[in-house]
């Protein structure tokens, strides 16, 4: 943290969706906002973002506050560590790393791709680790530091057609209990975010392509005791709580409208 308080924030998958809104909730906390996400489009069954979806979200938050961005793919060390330096060279320095970038796909396991669930693995497990190593020389420095994987409440459960996110999901919160109980001594508190369900692309683009968003929303308000599916706007808030909260490390904290509940 520097002296005025204000922290710098790396948000990967921070282009779009639940990034999105954890970068827009930093910014509006008064922290200063480095936005990492696939400078070329990815390879995947649905569309990932790419370097002029970053400049939307810049031009769209800039005026919130100090906000920039860079191309990562966080299943490439070489790619992290850069990603790293030029956050670090923007805005001299890194406290919370939100490691927030994900992919998911589903179906049977007969039938599921070796490379799909490689590639889900990559993203969403191996990324954590090779963001973690890069960010944590600098992470080391801060007096305020903090690490807020995004995990989800398929982390804590199991679904049909699911094994390959689920187990993915399982992974980034038992990586985050032995990262917290690793980087305690350092003061570095390590934290995952389990959403519920969000509109964004994973659902609307994939789990129930086709389907709408008012065929999205009928559906979850059956499905989630609240009645209401959740919002990026939940996960920026909760995002900045969990990297905020002095005495908070090691929690799997759910925003899921009631659907999940431990
Ligand atoms: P999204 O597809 O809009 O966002 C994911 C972002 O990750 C995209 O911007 C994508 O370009 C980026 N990304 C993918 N591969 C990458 C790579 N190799 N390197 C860098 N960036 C990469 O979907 P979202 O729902 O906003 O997902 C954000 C996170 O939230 C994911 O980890 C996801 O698993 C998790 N999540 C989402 C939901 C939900 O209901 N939407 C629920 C639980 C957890």
């Amino acid at each position: 943290m520097s002296n005025d308080g204000v922290r710098t924030v790396l948000v990967t998958g921070g282009a779009r969706g639940i990034g999105r809104g954890i970068a827009r909730a930093f910014l509006q906390a008064g922290h200063r906002v480095m936005v990492a996400d696939l400078g070329e489009r990815g390879e995947w069954n649905y569309d990932l973002a790419s370097e002029s979806t970053m400049q939307d979200v810049v031009g769209e938050l800039g005026e919130l506050g100090e906000i920039d961005y860079v191309a990562v793919d966080v299943t490439d060390d070489e790619s992290c560590r850069r990603a790293v330096a030029a956050t670090v060279e923007r805005f001299g320095r890194l406290d919370v790393l939100a490691n927030n970038a994900g992919v998911v796909d589903s179906g049977p396991i007969e039938e599921f791709a070796e490379a799909d669930w490689d590639r889900i693995f990559d993203v969403n497990v191996k990324g954590i680790f090779l963001m973690t190593r890069a960010a944590l020389p600098e992470l080391r420095k801060s007096s305020d530091a903090a690490i807020v994987n995004t995990a989800s409440i398929a982390g804590k459960r199991g679904s049909p057609r699911m094994s390959a996110y689920c187990g993915s999901k399982f992974a980034a919160i038992g990586i985050t209990q032995s990262l917290a109980q690793e980087l305690a001594p350092d003061g570095i508190r390590v934290n995952a975010l389990c959403p519920g369900i969000v509109g964004t692309a994973m659902w609307l683009d994939h789990l129930m392509v086709g389907q709408g968003n008012d065929a999205f929303q009928d559906r979850m308000s059956d499905l989630i005791p609240l009645g209401h599916p959740q919002t990026v706007e939940d996960m920026g808030e909760a995002a900045v709580y969990l990297a905020t909260a002095r005495n908070v490390t090691g929690v799997a904290h759910s925003v899921a409208g009631g659907l999940e509940m431990s």
